[in-house]
């Protein structure tokens, strides 16, 4: 993408007339925070999800109520809209192409395609020349037989549509494979050699269509039931050996795409001493996300610009600077299991706790392993932010980390 600057409150930029529009695809939580830092910066929103009360769409000036293909709805977001986002990859790379065709859309169609397929998001890091888990593809049965032995034990992931740990099967033999890619009715995968994690984190780049990049410093993640549930984002939350790597090997993913926008990589840290770690070295790229991330949502309360005021300046066209992180932040997700019997959590009881920043994000039910909201805690430093998110943890009945 490269367009004109879009100023907020500046008019005739949109097909409307009306003040500088900037459009979001999807719905949820990350399209809501997106919602929010552009509205608060002067620009008016819309977005595009089906889903009658979703997270942003209840926050959004306009809302348009269709399906991502619908080309009415398409049509509508264009004329509203100066210039077009997206908040999560299962967006259909078609309906990207046609808003791309008519106002700056980032990120491009072509990256969300390789960020929405495991199998080209593969080959695409393996172009940026950055470590994967060894991995198969499996599109046929022969496929199958043809997985070497060194990838078990392993995980089969569809290769299309998997978030949050799901459309993934843990295999230890040949047998739980061939029953496993049955299981997830055939479709394309890919097998991953299991590998053995010292640790997991995430770096989040924000780039421009100049090739400008900026970054926040990479983010320690802990899942639970392959769903995050910890963010640990502070100086010396891993060792500068680890971070600065791993800040350069997310800015070759983006160089190497031509990327604009916000972009995400997952890696993993592997266990010292393994013969993984040996062979691979101690950071190998999981994937990527081409949008703000669930581990950068501390950035909102622990920086002076969050991962989604750097969506909105790539989407305008606007300068990056580099952010600045003030506070150290540990995030804690939190998931429909905390309303157990429908009960509201304590929220006044967390409140009372210094630092701590709640974030929910209008959903109605609280279904188990939903992502409700989040809660940012900010301090002086890491103990401080680590000790109060343990209270905090401890008072909304989540597990010690
Ligand atoms: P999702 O798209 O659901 O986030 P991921 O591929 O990131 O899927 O997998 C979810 C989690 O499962 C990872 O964060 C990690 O904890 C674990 N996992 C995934 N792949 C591997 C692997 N090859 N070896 C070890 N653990 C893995
Ligand atoms: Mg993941």
């Amino acid at each position: 993408m490269s367009g004109p600057t879009l100023l907020p409150g500046a008019t005739g930029l949109n097909g409307d007339g009306q003040q500088t529009t900037l459009g979001v695809m999807g719905g949820g939580q990350l399209g809501r925070m997106f919602v929010h830092a552009a509205q608060s910066m002067g620009y008016f929103t819309a977005v595009l999800d089906p889903d009658v009360i979703s997270p942003a769409g209840l926050v959004s000036h306009y809302h348009i109520k269709t399906d991502y293909l619908d080309q009415q709805g398409l049509a509508q977001l264009m004329q509203r809209c100066a210039a077009v986002t997206t908040e999560f990859e299962n967006v259909p790379a078609g309906a990207l192409v046609t808003l791309g065709a008519a106002r700056p859309t980032a990120p491009s169609a072509e990256a969300v395609a390789i960020a929405q397929d495991r199998i080209k998001e593969k080959a695409h890091l393996a172009r940026s020349g950055v470590p994967v888990a060894p991995y198969a593809v499996i599109e046929a049965a022969a496929d199958l037989a043809a997985v070497p032995d060194a990838l078990l034990p392993g995980i089969l992931k569809t290769a299309r549509l998997g978030y949050d740990g799901k459309g993934q099967v843990r295999v230890n033999s040949r047998a739980e494979l061939a029953a496993a890619w049955d299981g997830l009715k055939s479709v394309p995968c890919v097998l991953e050699h299991m590998l053995p994690l010292a640790a997991e984190c995430s770096v989040i780049v924000a780039r421009g269509s100049d090739g400008t990049c900026v970054h926040f410093h990479p983010q320690l993640n802990l899942h639970r039931a392959g769903i995050l549930a910890v963010t640990q984002a502070y100086e010396g939350n891993m060792p500068l050996a680890l971070a600065e790597p791993a800040v350069t090997a997310t800015k070759a993913i983006a160089n190497e795409l031509n990327y604009v926008g916000v972009l995400c990589v997952e890696f993993f840290v592997l266990k010292e001493g393994s013969p993984e770690r040996a062979a691979l070295g101690a950071l190998v790229v999981n994937e990527m996300a081409p949008r703000p991330h669930n581990s950068g949502h501390y950035t909102l309360d622990a920086c002076d610009q969050s991962q989604f005021d750097l969506q909105v300046r790539t989407l305008a066209g606007l300068p990056l600077t580099q952010p600045r992180q003030h506070s150290a932040a540990v995030m804690l997700n939190l998931l429909g299991d905390l309303w157990v019997n429908g009960a509201t959590p304590a929220w006044d009881q967390v409140l009372a706790l210094p630092g701590t920043h709640l974030h929910l994000y209008g959903k109605l039910k609280a279904n188990k392993g939903r992502k409700m909201g989040h809660l940012t805690v900010t301090a002086a430093d890491a103990a401080q932010a680590n000790a109060v998110a343990l209270q905090a943890a401890k008072l909304l009945g989540m597990a010690a980390f």
